[in-house]
């Protein structure tokens, strides 16, 4: 098991960790195999998609528009981070990934992208390389 840190900076942030993932995936030496990367946070979450800027902020404009921030959530009385916890849940802690001739078989425009829902702050995300 290995893990990345990912420093955030803003309160809603998506973060490329494709590259990471890919070194991580070099170093195991693994040829065929799967890839679990998993966020240990309730206020985070990973998905698979194209890093193109425009469409980050377009994801971004969907999550605070599902879940707007300015409610009359329960979890705000001990926490203040409601939004970004109901938020989380919409996406997955976790992804797997094929690797085939040792690198990530993702497709052309697919990135791996980490989602800070309550930052800024360090995070941790696990990635697991399985030989199958
Ligand atoms: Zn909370």
């Amino acid at each position: 098991m290995r893990e990345i840190e990912v420093k955030t900076s803003k309160e809603f942030e998506i973060v490329d960790i494709t590259h990471s993932i890919e070194e991580i995936v070099k170093e195991s030496g693994v040829k065929e195999g799967i890839a679990v990367i998993f966020t240990k946070h309730t206020t985070t979450s990973l998905i698979i998609n194209e890093n193109e800027p425009r469409l980050l902020r377009d994801i971004e404009r969907l999550f605070k528009g599902l879940v707007p921030k300015e409610e009359r959530y329960a979890h705000n009385s001990i926490d203040r981070n409601a939004h970004s916890h109901l938020r989380a849940i919409l996406m997955n802690p976790s992804l797997t990934v094929p690797i085939e001739d040792g690198k990530l078989f993702l497709g052309t425009w697919q990135s791996i992208l980490f989602i800070e829902l309550d930052g800024p702050r360090i995070r941790k995300v696990l990635v697991k390389i399985c030989e199958c």
